[in-house]
């Protein structure tokens, strides 16, 4: 197992990359700690995959260098950095059994035929497919290949690291739960240094310990998931992270207070933002609703009711924001205005978050 570094790491697919916009992976630092568990999140395109493939040696950085354990591996090739990597897509030998299949990493390595036995079946176990050890993994559903996939990624209990790049794509939504639960006690009994990315949130925040979250090429911020709710580093965290995201509302400060919308609203502590765009970012569970209120004037325009709460979508000076109220809460009027809890205010400039005046940074 190792600590991964990431030192001055950048990529453009580019041959003559001329300004940042070129590069699919932004300049990065960053120390994948020794038996961490991770999720690497972000949409489609924001270059998840080109990290990992760094990582993994199938891929080599345009600048910058990646250590194992602060040896230098930026040009070894993938079988000397000791990965186990699993895809997206299926990658199986069609012409072997599962057993076959599953034994493969361990037998290139010249493992003992009683432990590879032992375990191939404690593998098989773990994805469901001890009854198809002995067939062939041709004609099998793409949903089982995907499922040897995966048991060959965690077959070798020796590597230095798994990486997982979105390896539920394909798999069943109940089997889904199923397998990131085993990856999970797989975890918690190996230790492994492990990395998964997604795009989905639910997936990085049950499944890691810190979730590394990356926009347009950029790592925008690396926390828990408690960090990551509470405190959003970039308005694309506060808005990727939670259901419903992030509101943002535009807004000019003075000190403790934000004037949004023609009120002026206290934000509990003082900031000095630097930037463009200065807005305040408050999810829908920090937003209280009161009909004649003093607060921001708001309309309500549409209320969800999702079982366990009530998501209530509202005009805000011509922006839709949403609250959250509780599931027995009715609205006799339209016309509300809302307050903030000042515990989940963030101010942000030009997109990052300012810390207050006094915050450690
Ligand atoms: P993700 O895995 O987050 O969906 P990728 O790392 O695959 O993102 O892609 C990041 C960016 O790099 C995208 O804009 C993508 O089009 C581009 N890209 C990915 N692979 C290649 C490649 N082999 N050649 C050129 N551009 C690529
Ligand atoms: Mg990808």
């Amino acid at each position: 197992m190792a600590k991964i570094t990431l030192d001055n790491l950048a990529h453009s697919y580019l041959p003559k990359p001329a300004s940042e916009d070129d590069f699919a992976l932004k300049e990065l630092n960053h120390d994948w700690v020794d038996g961490e568990a991770y999720a690497l999140l972000g949409s489609s395109g924001c270059g998840k995959s080109t990290l990992l493939n760094i990582i993994s040696g199938l891929l080599h950085p345009s600048q910058g260098r990646i250590l194992f354990n602060d040896r230098d591996v930026t040009h070894a090739p993938t079988a000397e950095r000791n990965i186990a990597q699993v895809f997206q897509f299926p990658v199986v030998y069609d012409t072997m059994t599962v057993r076959d299949n599953l034994a493969f990493p361990l037998r290139n390595r010249g493992a003992d035929p009683a432990y590879v036995a032992q375990r191939v079946q404690q593998i098989a176990q773990m994805i469901g497919m001890e009854a198809e050890l002995g067939n062939k993994a041709r004609g099998l559903t793409a949903d089982a290949k995907q499922k040897i996939s995966l048991g060959r990624g965690m077959v070798r209990e020796d590597v230095n690291a798994l990486l997982f790049d979105e390896p539920l794509t394909v798999i069943d939504p109940h089997m889904k739960w199923e397998l990131r639960t085993q990856l999970k006690s797989l975890h918690h009994e190996f230790g492994h240094t492990m990395i998964y990315v997604t795009h989905d949130q639910t997936e990085a925040l049950t499944f890691a310990d810190k979730v590394v979250v990356m926009f347009d090429g950029r790592v925008v911020q690396i926390g828990t998931p408690q960090e990551l709710f509470e405190r959003p580093a970039h308005t694309f965290v506060g808005y990727f992270i939670g259901s419903p995201g992030m509101n943002l509302f535009d807004a000019k400060i003075d000190g403790a207070t934000a004037q949004i919308a023609g009120v002026q609203v206290p934000l509990g502590a003082g900031y000095v933002p630097t930037g463009g765009k200065v807005q305040v970012g408050v999810r829908p569970e920090f937003i209280k609703l009161t009909a004649g209120g003093t607060g921001v004037p708001a309309r309500i325009t549409r209320v969800e009711d999702v079982g366990r709460h009530k998501i209530v979508r509202l005009d805000v000076d011509g922006h839709e924001i949403s609250a959250i109220a509780g599931e027995g809460d009715s609205f006799s009027a339209d016309s509300q205005t809302i307050t903030f809890d000042p515990q989940g205010i963030n101010v942000y400039a030009d997109d990052w978050r300012v810390a207050p005046t006094g915050e450690a940074a």
